[in-house]
């Protein structure tokens, strides 16, 4: 004959069924055992057993958010040496990570030297939001640049720009590596404007702004859009050698654009 907490088991097993809770299922009798020994009050039972469906949740959706936002590597601020790289300030990142730039619109622009952590903290960043349950999207700026060239090809860039708006964060990582023609001068103009005020954007930039005119090919392109990007935004200027060649000797290096960088 079935006990009561049999009983109890099945019915609880058949309602986090209904309500898709699996984690109440797994936990609901352990936490019983627990709320027995440590004598909680039947309200903290309750507590400690929704608490672990929605923990779970929340872990899954931020998983979902990190692996939509397409990043080429996971890279957290906990990964982060900061005593390798002085320009970063640990508590102002730290403080970024909390997120209200993002709820600002506001956006993050790290400049540097190959090497000295741009799309690592670019990452980190980006996953942070994620955590917070915004909609990232990670890509360089030859990819976003694709993006809209394919859209604009097809007569729907609008169309792009509004789902590319849908994510409340984008990472652009690597401009200046590659420089553009007018066309792609102009969909990246946009791009930005189209974000301006409204949604954030995380960029890397191997060149210091006063080298972007030759990025884009046209100084006045470049001052607007740097206007728009720097408006309501943090700057941070990483210095140094290459993280990636920590550990060889700088004399056997060819030179880099590092020395661009002032
Ligand atoms: P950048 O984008 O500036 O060229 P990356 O962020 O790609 O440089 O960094 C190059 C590599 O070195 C990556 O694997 C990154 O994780 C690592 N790295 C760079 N700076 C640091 C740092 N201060 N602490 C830990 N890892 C770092
Ligand atoms: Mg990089």
């Amino acid at each position: 004959m079935a006990t009561r907490m049999d009983e109890a088991l099945g019915r609880i097993d058949y309602l986090t069924r209904c309500l898709k809770a699996p984690r109440i299922q797994e936990n609901a009798a352990k936490l019983a055992d627990l709320a027995h020994q440590d004598q909680w009050t039947n309200l903290e039972y309750l507590a400690a057993v929704l608490e672990t469906e929605v923990n779970a949740r929340e872990a899954s959706g931020t998983q979902l958010r990190i692996n939509a936002a397409n990043f080429p590597a996971v890279k957290t601020l906990a990964d982060f040496n900061f005593d390798h790289q002085l320009n970063a300030d640990k508590a102002h990142l730290h403080r970024l990570a909390a997120g209200g730039w993002l709820t600002q619109k506001s956006n993050i622009v790290l400049l540097g030297p190959p090497g000295t952590g741009k799309t690592h903290l670019g990452i980190s960043l980006g996953i942070e939001a994620c955590a917070q349950g915004i909609r990232v999207k990670f890509d360089t700026a030859t990819g976003w640049i694709t993006r809209l060239q394919t859209a604009h090809q097809a007569d729907k860039l609008t169309q792009e720009l509004k789902r590319i708006n849908s994510y409340q964060l984008i990472v652009i990582d690597e401009v200046g590596y590659l420089p553009f023609n007018t066309e792609a001068a102009n969909l990246f103009f946009q791009l930005v404007t189209s974000r301006y005020e409204r949604s954030s954007l995380i960029l890397t930039s191997n060149l210091t702004f006063s080298q972007w005119g030759n990025v884009f090919g046209d100084q006045a392109v470049a001052a607007a859009m740097i206007d728009r990007i720097v408006h309501h935004a943090e700057v941070i200027t990483l210095k140094g050698t290459s993280y990636r060649l920590r550990h060889t000797t700088i004399d056997t290096l060819p030179s880099t654009k590092a020395e661009n960088m002032t």
